[in-house]
């Protein structure tokens, strides 16, 4: 029997059109070029269904209200699918994808974001072939977790990262392998996906959660480290470099952010280099920070981190506790 697949439908240049002011997303034109295209009435594709948000919106203005409706949504329809595409734009999928794959539990069908770089109005567009090739591996292979698509690439969510602005091979997962490859033939790796989630289908919700980013470079003016933490926040992602580290040669940034740690303040350390890991233990400069209780974002990528982050303050304003899971493999997102 054919299966059938719903499409989320939240925006992006996939469906957009020229204006006078650039491209814009386009109420009905994608479900329109669909119908209009024999590929995706082919014996071989599955039996979709678009549901269409209002408005469709450029991912730059996703926020984690949208992630609760599509969680909801999916959660919703779960037993009448065999699985899900969400089509979205490029610039916020990989935050989306991470927001999911934490929040939807008991997920045990594919869930499948996808996009493209040049919107299927144009002749050389890639987001016929990002959506064939997301609607056939929804349709063949039952994997239990939340995956992107692009350029041929099955990707972990959790684990992409948007490394190409103008390219079709925009999204790299650093540090997991490629989940499934298509080609003249898809080839899948089910030895690399999640295991089963035997938890209860739910959906936990996002809240709005005070949080700021730091990003290290040589000539840092620490003051603005001393504002930054002056504000009311639950959480702060300092951006390191390397394996974690961070200057040593003024040691009040260790005093500020350690009196910010005893106040509550839940601080994460993620690498600005997208391969290999945090690990403060290796050098003195990221030491300085493991002892005064910053925790390790590991091999998260920076939206894995930022997200995970989101996600269990949102369930618990606990510093302990936040902590203590911020380490734990949720779905997959660490090594
Ligand atoms: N600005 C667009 C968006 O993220 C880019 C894209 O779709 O690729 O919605």
């Amino acid at each position: 029997m054919k299966k059938s697949i719903l499409i989320l439908y939240t925006g992006g240049t996939i469906g957009m059109a020229k204006t006078p002011t650039g491209y814009q997303p386009t109420a009905g034109l994608l479900a329109k070029l669909m119908a209009e295209e024999r590929v995706f009435q082919h014996a071989d594709m599955p039996n979709y269904q678009i549901m269409e948000y209002a408005p469709l919106i450029d991912s730059s203005n996703m926020t984690p209200e949208h992630w609760n409706t599509l969680a909801t949504d999916i959660v919703n329809a779960y037993d009448q699918y065999d699985g899900f595409v969400i089509l979205h734009g490029t610039d916020t999928m990989a935050y989306t994808a991470c927001a999911l794959s934490f929040m939807i539990q008991g997920l045990n069908k594919p869930v499948i974001l996808t996009g493209a770089q040049v919107s299927l109005v144009e002749a050389h567009s890639d987001a016929r072939e990002n959506l064939i090739s997301a609607l056939l591996l929804a349709s063949r292979y039952c994997f239990p977790e939340v995956a992107i698509l692009f350029n041929h690439y099955l990707l972990r969510g959790n684990r992409a990262h948007k490394i190409d602005s103008l390219g079709y091979n925009a999204f790299l997962s650093p540090n997991y392998p490629v989940l499934a490859n298509v080609g003249s033939e898809l080839v899948a790796h089910p030895e690399l996906f999640c295991a089963p989630d035997q938890r209860p289908l739910a959906t936990h919700q996002y809240q709005s959660i005070a949080m700021a980013h730091f990003y290290f470079f040589p000539g840092v003016d620490f003051k603005i480290l001393e504002i930054v933490l002056d504000m009311p926040l639950k959480a702060l992602l300092l951006h390191t470099y390397g394996s974690g580290n961070v200057p040593t040669y003024d040691q009040r940034i260790f005093s500020l952010l350690e009196k910010a740690i005893k106040r509550g303040l839940v601080i994460a350390n993620v690498s600005q280099c997208l391969k290999g890991q945090v690990n403060m233990a290796s050098y003195a400069t990221g030491q300085a920070l493991q002892q005064i209780g910053v925790i390790s974002a590991r091999d998260m990528t920076p939206e894995a981190a930022t997200v995970k982050l989101q996600f269990l303050l949102s369930i618990s304003h606990d510093p302990h506790w936040v902590r203590q899971q911020y380490g734990l493999d949720l779905r997959g997102e660490l090594s």
